[in-house]
């Protein structure tokens, strides 16, 4: 048996009956990163050792690749940039030490964009992915070695972060599930930050049950993070044999369709899930998100203001690369980060740093403050209409490695995903279909604050519609 084919929860079953064991797990993720990384570059680092030892601690373990701005202790956490290169961390972060409780394990670090600034991967300073559906392709990003990982079974399931999509978008690129939670349903204390008041962890899966039983055991109040309330976290998995999506009320928010820019293919295969959802019952109703235009305007002023603002403390002095020229304590600091920083975390900081500073910071970050309400009122205002939304995730399918150059428009892929980042509500996206050229696309469900469970089960029922990754890629074979 292929034992990296495995999802969380097939891994689990053979577990209980006894059949394999976590270094059974280990092992066959390890060879499987020895056949495949050189022709992917999912993986930044693989501590096959480390791994082992936690194995044989815990035989009934789960293997979980790690984004590489978590922190796990005695492993590497350089965010994919110059600066950390060497940085060791001294700690776990809490979503790794509720992993460990909740009988899973670290396994292997991935890649990303630098700082989880971008949404090809091609931003890390330290490596290119590949998609493993098209190695001349990007895996999306910035969770693009997350994606790669899964999507290309180098391991049975990984942690992603999304900020503004980060999760959804390379999700739909190498047909993985992926859920962005709710802003404060996951700890962030021990995860580098990029924007706080966005930043969210999430699991990045095979199927919706896998991401299901993940996001359960990542969830719950911390003290470490005052923006995780003490609410309980359901038990998703639980609740998924009574998903379906008969009388379900699905929104589609009209600004989300006939977008300039849409790749006809995704259109298509968006449209398809509507028609499947509508033909297993689902209430299909059409809703608006009036402020929809303004969020990328909106997320380029808070997300580059709050990242100015946490990218300072990488100064040369207390973590990674120092500057060998440096002469003085400000060149020290000028030369480090000079040196250490790739060219969008500059491009970011320097808009931050512009937008925060007194005279222009009422007339950007303030008035995108005011606006950010007004997009989560839209927010709101949906689902007192309808239990779950359902739009296209990301505007195209995976493009070519160099494809795009231009940084605008690259932002655009995350037209789509940034409204709900806004506003703090969940959201994922799931397997749907793939393009005339092999390419896989997934459709993005957003659900109310806190409102995984919904979420969640619109999603199994989604999937039970129209197949798993598995058997849409076997019929896409056939074809
Ligand atoms: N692509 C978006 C950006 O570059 C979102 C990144 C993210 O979610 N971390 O900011």
């Amino acid at each position: 048996m292929e034992l990296y084919k495995l999802g969380i929860k097939e891994a689990q079953d053979l577990i209980a009956k006894g059949e394999v064991t976590s270094t059974d797990l280990v092992k066959a993720v390890a060879d499987r990163y020895r056949a495949k990384n050189g022709e992917i570059g999912a993986y930044l680092t693989f501590d096959e050792e480390a791994a082992l030892k936690l194995a044989a601690a815990n035989p009934t373990a789960v293997p979980v690749a790690i984004k590489d701005l978590i922190n796990v202790a005695g492993q590497p956490c350089t965010c994919a940039s110059k600066i950390l290169k060497g940085y060791v961390s001294p700690y776990d972060a809490t979503v790794v030490r509720n992993l460990k409780a909740n009988g899973f394990i670290p396994c292997g670090r991935v890649n990303m964009d630098e700082f989880a600034m971008g949404s090809s991967t091609e931003n890390s300073g330290l490596g290119v992915t590949r998609n493993p559906y098209d190695l001349t392709r990007v895996p999306g990003g910035s969770s693009g070695g997350s994606a790669a990982a899964v999507g290309g079974d180098l391991c049975l399931a990984a942690l992603g972060t999304d900020t503004g999509g980060s999760i959804r978008q390379p999700a739909s690129f190498c047909n993985c599930v992926g859920v962005k939670p709710s802003y404060g349903r996951v700890s962030r204390f021990g995860v580098t930050a990029f924007a706080s008041s966005l930043d969210q962890v999430g699991p990045m899966t095979k199927t919706v049950e896998d991401a299901a039983i993940l996001l359960k055991a990542l969830a719950g109040h911390d003290e470490m993070d005052g923006t995780t309330p003490d609410e309980p976290v359901p038990d998703y998995a639980a609740e998924l044999p009574r998903a379906t999506l008969k009388g379900l009320k699905v929104g589609l928010p009209k600004e989300y369709f006939n977008v300039a820019g849409l790749d006809p293919e995704v259109k298509r295969i968006t449209d398809a899930a509507v028609a499947a959802c509508a033909a297993a019952g689902a209430e299909i109703t059409e809703v608006s998100l009036p402020h929809t235009e303004y969020a990328m305007a909106v997320y380029y002023i808070i997300a580059p203001a709050e990242a100015s603002a946490n990218l300072a403390r990488f100064d040369g002095v207390r973590y990674g690369h120092r500057s060998a020229a440096a002469k003085d304590v400000y060149s020290l600091y000028v030369k480090s980060r000079a040196e250490g920083f790739g060219p969008e975390v500059k491009r970011r900081i320097i808009m931050g740093t512009y937008v925060l500073s007194s005279g222009y910071y009422d007339a950007y970050y303030g008035r995108a403050q005011k606006v950010r309400t007004l997009i989560t009122r839209d927010f709101d205002a949906a689902f007192g209409q309808v239990d779950v939304l359902l739009t296209p995730c990301a505007p195209t399918p995976a493009f070519r490695l160099g494809e795009l150059q231009d940084p605008l428009t690259m932002y655009l892929n995350d037209l789509f995903t940034i409204p709900s980042a806004l506003a703090g509500v969940c959201a994922a996206s799931v397997p749907a279909g793939f393009t005339r050229a092999g390419l896989p696309v997934g459709v993005q469900f957003i659900g109310g604050a806190f409102r995984e469970a919904t979420l969640l089960k619109a999603c199994k029922a989604f999937e039970d519609c129209v197949g798993t990754r598995d058997t849409l890629h076997k019929t896409e074979e056939t074809k």
